[in-house]
């Protein structure tokens, strides 16, 4: 709920990255607090709000969740146009995700909107023994590009809401 004089923040969210990487988790663990060992692969685009309130600002996210971005490798405009922030998603027990990541980054960089709140997050962090990328690598991948990184793991639910609210505040901040 919104508290009396709290200012109302409308703010559009894109997840990009690899298929499978758990993009869908992540948002679903989010808003539903619900987990699926065998998540349907994402059809089309998926559409959520969720409402987060911090001390100095309700943020309400609508949350654009999309397949076809994976398959093509490239962003299509209109599906970051208007966009506030952006979170990039791997999979740390995948290399080769993380490969991917970085081209998107590049992709984003190139989109102009220099206000755009990015994250990096390395998801699957509950499979630590299956760990291909060291948490130094997203990390510096993050601070080259001006993101911050997370580590999250929306089986286990680790640190799903710490991501959410961080970008909650610096949208709070920046608005
Ligand atoms: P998307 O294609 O990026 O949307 O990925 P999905 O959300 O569909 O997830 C792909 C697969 O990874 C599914 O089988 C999920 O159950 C699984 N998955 C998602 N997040 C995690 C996680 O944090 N840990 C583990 N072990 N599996 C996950
Ligand atoms: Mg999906």
């Amino acid at each position: 709920m919104a508290r009396p004089g709290n200012k109302i923040i409308h703010a559009k969210l894109v997840l990009l990255g690899d298929m499978g990487t758990g993009k869908t988790s992540l948002v679903l663990r989010f808003v539903k607090g619900q987990f699926f060992d065998n998540q349907e692969p994402t059809i089309g685009a998926a559409f959520f709000t969720q409402i987060l309130s911090l001390s100095e600002a309700t943020v309400k996210f609508d949350i654009w969740d999309t397949a076809g971005q994976e398959r093509y490798h490239s962003l299509a405009p209109m599906y970051y146009r208007g966009a506030a922030a952006a979170v990039v998603v791997y999979d740390m027990s995948s290399m080769d995700t993380f490969v991917r990541a970085k081209k998107w980054v590049q992709e984003l960089k190139k989109q102009g909107n220099t206000n755009l709140i990015l994250a990096l997050v390395a998801n699957k962090s509950d499979l630590e023994a299956e760990r291909e990328v060291d948490s130094e690598e997203g990390q510096q991948l993050a601070q080259e590009n001006g993101m911050f990184f997370i580590e999250t793991s929306a089986k286990a639910s680790l640190n799903i809401n710490e991501l959410f609210y961080e970008i909650a505040k610096r949208l709070a901040k920046a608005s």
